[in-house]
């Protein structure tokens, strides 16, 4: 198993649960996410689909996405498995704060996409998110999107 996270230097709070909505696609694509997730992970594939094809932007695999409490300084974490399971875990401290699409983000490159980190500048895929940065990446967001789905 393969595990990325995404660090940040921020202590966690309270713990949060929510029932899961289960989606299958008929090509074999299919995903559970927490609810309050759910409308993030098919405006990826959305966005995806403007600039990849449909088999790469769903590829055979059985993805979750849930909220829980992760270690301190741990955002999100994507893990891969053997064969088609891929788990997102964000952690509930980022929950309706200003960095939980770029942290939603950043793990949906990893688990659907393979995309490794990309620290060399400001990027989705940085290791680090940082506040000032994230904002940034928001006034520019498609932009910044398509920068990671169409690096090779
Ligand atoms: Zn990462």
């Amino acid at each position: 198993m393969k595990v990325y996270f995404t660090l940040f230097g921020i202590a966690c709070a309270t713990i949060a649960c929510a029932t899961p909505d289960t989606k299958r696609d008929i090509a074999g694509f299919s995903y559970t996410a927490d609810e309050r997730l759910t409308h993030y992970v098919t405006e990826f594939l959305a966005d995806c689909g403007n600039y990849l094809s449909e088999s790469v932007c769903k590829p055979r695999i059985d993805l979750t996405v849930t909220v829980s409490k992760l270690p301190d300084n741990i955002l999100g974490q994507c893990s891969v498995y053997e064969g088609r399971l891929r788990a997102i875990q964000l952690d509930d401290i980022v929950l309706n704060q200003y960095n939980e699409k770029a942290v939603i983000y950043h793990e949906l490159y990893h688990c659907v996409l393979g995309k490794p980190h990309f620290d060399d500048e400001l990027d989705i895929m940085n290791t680090y998110e940082v506040d000032e940065n994230t904002v940034r990446m928001y006034e520019n967001w498609s932009e910044y999107t398509k920068k990671v789905f169409t690096r090779e």
